[in-house]
């Protein structure tokens, strides 16, 4: 099973319902700053994640897209 998750920086707004509601806690602001001036969430280990789809569900940019494919 491959999992593919991935966060459209750009639209990220830095909310962090999704690193609230991430089961590994696999989730965390990155160093970076986007265009509008917040610092995105990235993912700490791909590997870790489920794909539980939990931030997808959450996030109310649509910021994230999780892929799992069996
Ligand atoms: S899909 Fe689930 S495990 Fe993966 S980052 Fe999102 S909430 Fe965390
Ligand atoms: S829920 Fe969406 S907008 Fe909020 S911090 Fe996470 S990725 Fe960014």
């Amino acid at each position: 099973m491959k999992i593919e998750i991935t966060i459209d920086e750009s639209l990220c707004k830095a909310c962090a319902y999704c690193i609230e509601a991430c089961p590994k806690k696999n989730l965390e602001f990155s160093s970076n700053i986007n265009k509008s001036g917040y610092h995105p969430v990235r993912v700490i280990d791909k590997s870790k994640c489920t794909g539980c789809g939990m931030c997808y569900q959450v996030c109310p940019e649509i910021a994230i897209t999780v892929e799992n494919e069996s």
